[in-house]
């Protein structure tokens, strides 16, 4: 995989827009075609199964090399309404694109199922929506939170007939796609166009800038509405445990990031000369690439286990290390170091495996860097006065997204159901949607 080349000189702040560009380019017209040629169109395709949204890739695929692009792309959005950014986001080197029988030596490659997605998505054109809503039902759902999980639950509430009010505490809705993903896999106004495209459908409400706990409320909304749909995700951010983590040079990589995806220029941005990242996931590897795209020359992405056990795929590493991003394991934080108010770098403690368990080796080092980036994960912070029965951090909820109130159902990633990927909060959303209209029309 080539990477777009970073051609601007340090004197230069150019638009964002131009320093992110799409780190995997779109496929043209001969190309989609001759790889929509590669696909065999299995019989029990291994691929579908693969799909968390299970999306029918060989139909659609069918449709690209038949240049109905309408039909593939619709065939995607049947499945998943967010058939763009998933194309886009997905990790699909360890899910269709992992299964296709075309992954194999003497084949030499998958077919890449996510480039042809987003082909489809960016090129069709519809006359309208692609969608027509059922007859009106009455019946009124609130949905909270208007990430993947409550855009995907909105549609397919709307397209039952119900209308639904969404409500998001920030002033855009997207979630992880508008906030949180590196700018190079999602560029320019994607998300926004992509919520523009779902709210088309009709039905759905958007409040935004409302926050649960301050403008509303669960309880009034479980009287106010038939049912509730809390697709809040996590806000907080894992803590390292270390004296002087408060330090302002100590940043939180997911903040950071959404910074990052609202300006127009590196000018509001702080970008220090040297960084150590602490993590192992996606938003490890997003904020240390960001930050090397951004200008930074020394970037150490820190973990204390094997890169074997790091959530990021190998597909993740890859970029990391094409970007010149030091990957280094086996290593633990163990202190942040300051000189006076300054903060001067990191003190790790070296790991291994000892009877089975992670341990210190007795041998630490230091990395000297102007500021940290902790992401070490998210946590699930519902308002005070929210009172929701969690497990393990998480909100508690039944396979159909239930809650322990009959009305109040949830689903992504404040719950502990499935992977932490866009693609499952989508099926959730979905999946939740129809198990509120069972329980909205019990005789339908
Ligand atoms: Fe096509 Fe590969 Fe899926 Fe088979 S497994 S239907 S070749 S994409």
């Amino acid at each position: 995989m080539s990477l777009h080349p970073l051609s601007f000189t340090e004197s230069e702040s150019p638009l964002l827009d131009e320093l992110f560009k799409d780190i995997k380019p779109a496929l043209n017209h001969r190309q989609a075609l001759q790889e929509s040629a590669r696909c065999l169109y299995c019989y029990d395709a291994p691929c579908i199964k693969a799909c968390p949204s299970d999306i029918n890739i060989p139909s659609f695929i069918r449709n690209i090399h038949t240049g109905n692009l309408e039909g593939a792309a619709s065939t995607i959005y049947e499945s998943n309404i967010l058939g763009g950014s998933c194309a886009r986001v997905c990790p699909t080197e360890i899910l269709c694109e992992e299964s296709c029988v075309r992954n194999q030596e003497a084949e030499c490659a998958p077919v890449l199922i996510g480039q042809l997605q987003r082909y489809a998505t960016d090129n069709a054109t519809f006359v309208g929506h692609p969608f027509a809503r059922e007859a009106i039902t009455g019946k009124r759902i609130a949905v909270v939170g208007a990430g993947p999980a409550g855009l995907s639950c909105a549609h397919r509430l709307a397209l039952k007939g119900h209308e639904v009010d969404l409500f998001e505490a920030k002033s855009k809705a997207g979630g992880l796609n508008e906030y949180g993903i590196a700018r190079y896999k999602m560029t320019e106004q994607f998300a926004q166009k992509e919520v523009d495209f779902i709210l088309g459908v009709g039905g759905i409400t958007l409040h935004t800038n409302t926050v649960l706990g301050q403008d509303i409320h669960l309880t009034s909304l479980m009287n106010d509405y038939d049912a509730v749909f809390l697709g809040i995700g996590l806000q907080g951010s894992r803590t390292l445990d270390l004296a002087n983590e408060s330090h302002e040079r100590v940043i939180n990589a997911v903040d950071y990031i959404e910074q990052l995806r609202q300006a127009d220029t590196k000018d509001t941005l702080y970008i220090p000369k040297s960084a150590v990242v602490i993590g192992a996931g996606n938003t490890a590897i997003d904020i240390a690439c960001q930050l090397k795209r951004l200008g930074s020359e020394e970037v150490t992405l820190v973990y204390r286990r094997g890169s074997a056990s790091m959530g990021a795929t190998w597909h993740e590493q890859e970029i990391a290390k094409q970007h010149q991003v030091k990957l280094l394991t086996w290593s633990r934080p163990a202190e942040i170091l300051l000189e006076g108010d300054t903060l001067t770098g990191m003190r790790f403690e070296k790991t291994h495996i000892k009877d089975g368990r992670l341990s210190d080796t007795g041998h630490s080092f230091d990395i000297a860097c102007e500021a940290i980036f902790k992401a070490v994960g998210q946590t699930l912070t519902l308002p005070e006065g929210e009172t929701l029965k969690l497990d393990r951090g998480k909100v508690k909820t039944t396979d159909a997204f239930n809650t322990p109130y009959s009305n109040l159902f949830a689903g992504g990633d404040c719950t502990g159901i499935g992977q932490d990927l866009t693609v499952e909060a989508v099926q959730q959303g979905k999946l939740a949607a129809l198990s509120i209209h069972d329980y909205l029309t019990p005789s339908a």
